[in-house]
C-alpha cells in the first residue's frame, strides 16, 4: 500500500515495560495502535502486541527467537527505510528504551539521517522486579539511592569492566544495587561485591518479573551464586542487593519454615 510520506519522517521508540501489558503507558498503547510497522525486541511480552492493528507488519528483531541476533545496523536501516516510505514505525523495546536497551544508539542513528524520534518511557525491569517482590528500592532507614548497573559490560575500548568492589564500597554507604543481565556473571558479581559489602547483605533475584512465569528467590550476598544455580534461575532476571530486601528475605524464610513444619 502506498502512503503519503510525512514532511519529516518519524519513528517512535517505545518502552514495552517488563512484560505485563497492564504496565504499558497510555502513550505506548496509542503508538502501538497507530503503528503500521513494528520492530519488536524479544523481551517484549506477547500480550503487548495484542494492541497492534491486525494489518500491522510485525518484525521480530530480537536475539533469542532466531539463531542469531539481527544486526543493529540492519534494524536501523529498516527503521529509516520504512519511516521514509511514510510508514508509522514503532520500535518496541522491553522495559524502558533508554535503560540498557541501546535506545540511545538507535535514537542517535535516526537523528543523524534526519528522522524525528519520539521516545516513550516504559517501566524498566529493575523497578518492576523489585515491586513485584515487595522490595522498595529506597527507604529512609536503609537506602538513600539506587544504582542501575549491568552485569554484562563490554570489555572493549569503549566500555570498562564493572568495578564490583568499588561499587560495593559505594553501596555500603546506603545505595541499593539493581543489576541487569547479571545471571551469567553472578559468581564474579558475588565475589566482587563481597569485597565491600557484608556477605549477610540481603539479595533478591527475580526472573520474568510481571509475567505469569515469574520466579523469585531471596538470599544473602554470600549465597547469591549458589542460590541462582540451585533454584535454576535464568535470564531475563534482575538481582537486587541491599538492606531494602531484608524484610522480604525474612518473610520468605518464615514462609519456607512454615511450609517445612506443615
Ligand atoms: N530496556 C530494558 C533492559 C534491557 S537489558 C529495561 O528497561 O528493562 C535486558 C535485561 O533486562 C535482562 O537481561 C534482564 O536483566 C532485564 N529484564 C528485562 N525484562 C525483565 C523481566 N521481565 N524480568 C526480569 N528482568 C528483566
Amino acid at each position: 500500500m502506498s502512503r503519503v510520506a510525512p514532511a519529516v519522517p518519524r519513528v517512535h521508540l517505545v518502552g514495552a515495560g517488563p512484560g505485563d501489558p497492564e504496565l504499558l503507558t497510555l502513550k505506548a498503547v496509542r503508538a502501538i495502535r497507530q503503528a503500521t510497522v513494528l520492530l519488536v525486541d524479544d523481551l517484549v511480552g506477547e500480550g503487548v502486541l495484542r494492541f497492534a492493528r491486525p494489518s500491522a507488519r510485525i518484525v521480530h528483531v530480537g536475539k533469542r527467537r532466531g539463531c542469531a541476533s539481527t544486526p543493529q545496523a540492519f534494524i536501523e536501516r529498516l527503521m529509516v527505510a520504512e519511516a521514509r516510505r511514510g510508514e508509522r514505525v514503532v520500535r518496541l523495546k522491553g522495559g524502558d528504551p533508554f535503560v540498557f536497551g541501546r535506545g540511545g544508539e538507535e535514537a542517535a542513528a535516526l537523528a543523524d539521517v534526519g528522522i524525528e524520534v519520539e521516545v516513550v518511557n516504559g517501566i524498566t525491569a529493575g523497578l518492576a522486579a523489585a515491586t513485584s517482590v515487595g522490595v522498595p528500592l529506597t527507604h529512609r532507614d536503609h537506602a538513600h539511592g539506587v544504582v542501575f548497573v549491568t552485569g554484562h559490560a563490554r570489555h572493549d575500548a569503549a566500555g570498562a569492566a564493572i568495578d564490583w568492589s568499588g561499587l560495593a564500597a559505594a553501596a555500603a554507604g546506603g545505595l541499593t544495587l539493581v543489576i541487569y543481565m547479571g545471571i551469567g556473571t553472578v559468581e564474579a558479581i558475588q565475589s566482587g561485591l563481597c569485597a565491600g559489602l557484608p556477605p549477610e547483605t540481603p539479595a533478591a533475584v527475580v526472573q520474568g518479573a510481571s509475567v505469569p512465569s515469574q520466579r523469585q528467590a531471596f538470599c544473602t550476598l554470600g549465597t547469591l551464586a549458589e542460590t541462582v544455580s540451585r533454584r535454576g534461575i535464568g535470564s531475563p532476571a534482575i538481582i537486587v542487593v541491599g538492606n531494602v530486601a531484608r524484610a522480604a528475605l525474612l518473610a520468605s524464610a518464615q514462609t519456607e519454615e512454615a511450609r517445612r513444619a506443615s
